[in-house]
Formats: C-alpha cells, structure tokens, sequence
C-alpha cells in the first residue's frame, strides 16, 4: 500500500468519525465532560447535602429541616384567604411528615403548574407497637420493617432510634438517640458463623425473616430482687427518666431504627457519597434547593416532598392522598381556575432514584439502558414490571420538552431503565401524578446498593439533578 491509499483510508474514517458524532448517542464517563469549576461546584453542593443526610433520617427530621430552610428563605405558612401576587413564596405543612414549597408564577396556574416531587421516607426499621420484652435476660424491641429491604444487610449494623411519643395528655416528646457519639446505639445479633451450618443452608428469604429482626436494647437488671423481667424493667424505667415515658405510651409513638452512622465521602477521589437514605434524600434536597433558589417564574412551581412512597403511598401524607390536589386546587381557585384545567395543562418531574449500573451484578443489567454512575441526572421514561404494568410512561412529546430544558441549559443528564426486562422490577409517584392528568417523567439520581443500610451516589449526579429542577421550574414555554 502507497502512502496515498492510507491518507484515503485515514479520511474515510474521519467521515465515519463525523457522521458517528452527528448520529449516535454520545456515551461515556459523564464527569471527564465537565469543566474543573463544574466538578468544584458539584462537590460544593454535596457538602450541604452531606449535613441535611445527618440531620434527617426520617419524613419528620426532613420536613423539620424543609420548614427551617424555607422560612429563612422567606416562604411563610400558606393561607388560602391571602391573595398571593408573582414571586411569593409559600409552604404547607402536611402532619410534619410530607411539605409542600411553591413560588408563585407571573402566571400563576393558569396555563399549569410545575411540580417537582420527591419523597422523604426510607426503607427502616420501625418498632412494632408493643415492642419491648424480655428473653433469657436480654432487652428487645420488636419490628416490623418499613419498606423493601434484603433483611440479611441490617443484622450486625449499627442502629439509633428515632421518632416521637405522643403522650395521653398531647405533649409529643422528640426521641432522637444513638446519632451522638456519646450516645449509645443498638443493633440487631446475627449468628456466628461456627453455629450457621443449618442457616447458611436455607434461602436468604428463610434465614432472615422478619421476625428475626429484633433490636438489642439492654442487659442489665434493674437490681436483684427475684422479681421476673428485671432486664426489662431497667430499660423502661431509664426510657421514663429520660423521656417521663411508660409502656403503654409505645402504642401511640412513630419510632424507628435506622443506621446510627453518618454520611462519608466515598473513594479515594471522594467522588461519590456512602450514607443511609439517599433513596430518596438524593432527590429531596436537590428538589428544595431548586425551589429555594427560584426568583420569579412564568408558571407557579411547587417543590412537593412527600411521604410513605416506600410502602406504597398509601395514607394521608403519601402521594395517593388528596393533599396535593387540594392545595393546587386552592391556588387554582384564586386564579379564578378549576383543578381539572390546571392539571391538565401541568408538567411533573417526578424525582426518585434509579438503580446505577453495577459491574458486579451486571447481569441484572440491560448496559445499553441502564443507568451509570458520574454520567449526570437519568430520566427514567417508565418504570413498573412484567410488560410495563404499573407505570405512567411519559410520552414521547413529553419527553422531547423535557430533554430540550436540559440540553439547552447543558446540564448532565442519561437514560435508564430499571434493570433488565422481567428482571423484578418497581415503581415511582410518577403514576400517581399521571392519573391526576399531568403530564410525568421520571428524574434523579442513580444509586448503588440500593435500599441498603449504606447507599451510593456520585456528586455529579446529586448537582446535575438539582441543575435539571431549578433549569425545570424556569423554563419559559
Ligand atoms: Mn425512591
Ligand atoms: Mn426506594
């Protein structure tokens, strides 16, 4: 071959090189396309976002914080016979477990809303009503776990209490304990390996139940009188010291048990996030700041953070519960609206995590749709399982509007489904929103080990997906 054949040979593949560029997808390592400034601000973000994992664990440490950010930001308590004007801003408060934060629009609601909705509950451990007893002289709470969890991840974990006790005469003591260093925390035993022969032979569902996951909470007799459960009593009466609780006031308290360890960086380039509850913190926090930062917009947006979505949405604070209507429905009536005409012209992002892509289980993935680590925000079209039941799938025009806000605005953003087809499955609020008659998609940030006790989240992701919101809630059209 002469050396003008290989220059020929060189320009044939720079025209492939050219029409690839024009018609492909462009994949790779999201963070290696950012400026050094993006990659600073993005680590920037996630130093707050660290402190806010801390300090809210559970729905009512989440809405505590929400409401404290809110009001420093001038957004005040929501009153539906005020007449609110362009750039107010306002908040509802739901039972402390579920927040609503909206900026009013120069529009107002009538050509739609924009909501943001992301949910503040986690998959945990809550004590069971009468929880504490007494075996072979060791305390324990019983529990009954609270979302979908691999129980074998929470033996032999670190655990503090949260929640309140609502006392008969309305007092509602606040129970936060084992999150300070000097406090003491708890955990759930597990066997020794030695003495596991017969566990380590059954299925992971059979060998940790959910009756197996009791909570070690003391040992030592209140003295040495004869008296039975001696172990038990010591216990209640340091629970009444401290908290002037007794027995029966567990029958009306929200108590749960969740990791007592805080959020770290992760990896030697601190790139990512190890903590309890990203799913779906990742989002909230991210969802609030948004709205925190948002001046003046065309269309009224509300940041919605909501509760129960682990187990459903069922109940008053959840998405399946009139609360949100109800209150777009009183901003609709001040502008001389019906719900039914703002929701129809409304647009959601419906804000949850989606499983990242994980080489060790890679089978469970379908690579060229999963998700990745560093490659920004994943827009999650449907969800569901088994041929895509139980999910709203954003249409096609939907997703155009959705993926023209984020181009514009160059903000890091990826596709994903939810791992291989029939491979299990899940699903979001997006189908809750959907059957309102809004238009959804969903929108977050993609996790590693998922519903752990300690779940991973790449920075980058956490910042494009607060870029994706604030780029959401001021769009103009
Ligand atoms: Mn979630
Ligand atoms: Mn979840």
């Amino acid at each position: 071959m002469n050396t003008e054949n290989i220059s020929e040979k060189k320009e044939e593949q720079s025209e492939a090189k050219q029409l690839k560029e024009k018609l492909f997808i462009k994949k790779k390592n999201g963070a290696a396309k950012l400026d050094k400034k993006e990659t600073e601000r993005a680590d920037e973000f996630c130093e707050e976002y660290k402190k806010f994992l801390d300090l809210a664990k559970t729905e009512r440490e989440a809405v505590a914080y929400t409401v404290e950010s809110a009001k420093k930001a001038g957004f005040t308590e929501y009153d539906r016979t005020k007449a609110y004007a362009a750039g107010d801003r306002v908040y509802v408060n739901n039972r402390n477990k579920a927040i609503m934060l909206a900026v009013i629009g120069k529009n107002g609601t009538k050509n739609g809303v924009r909501l943001g909705i992301a949910h503040i509950d986690s998959p945990r451990i809550d004590l069971k009503p009468n929880p504490l007893y007494e075996s072979n002289s060791l305390a324990m709470f019983k529990t009954h776990y609270y979302g979908g969890i691999k129980k074998y991840q929470w033996p032999t974990v670190p655990l503090a209490l949260h929640g309140v006790v609502a006392l008969k005469n309305g007092t509602v003591v606040d129970v936060n304990i084992g999150e300070d260093e000097n406090d003491p925390c708890f955990v759930i035993t597990d066997l020794l390996p030695h003495l596991a022969n017969e566990q380590m032979n059954q299925t992971m569902v059979k060998a940790f139940n959910g009756e197996h996951l009791n909570v070690l909470v003391g040992s030592r007799p209140f003295n040495d009188d004869e008296e039975s459960e001696n172990v038990k009593l010591n216990v209640m009466n340091i629970l009444f010291e401290k908290y002037g609780i007794v027995e029966s006031d567990f029958l009306s308290a929200d108590l749960a048990m969740v990791p007592a360890f805080k959020a770290r960086d992760l990896g030697f380039d601190r790139s990512m996030i190890g903590s309890y509850g990203h799913d779906d913190r990742v989002c909230a926090y991210p969802a609030l700041m948004a709205i925190l930062d948002t001046d003046v917009p065309e269309k009224t947006v509300i940041t919605v953070l909501t509760d129960r979505e682990e187990i459903g949405s069922d109940g008053n604070t959840g998405m399946k519960s009139t609360f949100m209507a109800d209150f777009i429905a009183d901003l609709a009536q001040a502008d001389g609206m019906e719900l039914r005409h703002v929701m129809a012209q409304s647009t959601c992002l419906s804000a949850d995590v989606n499983a990242a892509f994980d080489p060790t289980y890679a089978s469970a993935f379908e690579a060229n749709n999963a998700c990745f680590i560093n490659n920004g925000a994943v827009i999650t079209k449907y969800t569901g399982s088994g041929g895509k039941y139980s999910t709203s799938d954003a249409s096609a025009e939907y997703m155009a509007e959705i993926r023209q806000i984020l181009d514009d605005a160059d903000v890091l953003w990826q596709t994903g489904e939810l791992g291989k087809v029939d491979g299990g499955g899940g699903g979001t609020i997006a189908k809750f929103v959907a059957n309102l008659n809004a238009d959804v998609v969903d929108l977050g940030v993609p996790v590693l080990s998922m519903h752990a006790p300690f779940e991973v989240v790449s920075k980058i992701d956490v910042y494009e997906t607060y870029r994706a919101l604030l780029e959401f809630y001021n769009a103009v059209k």
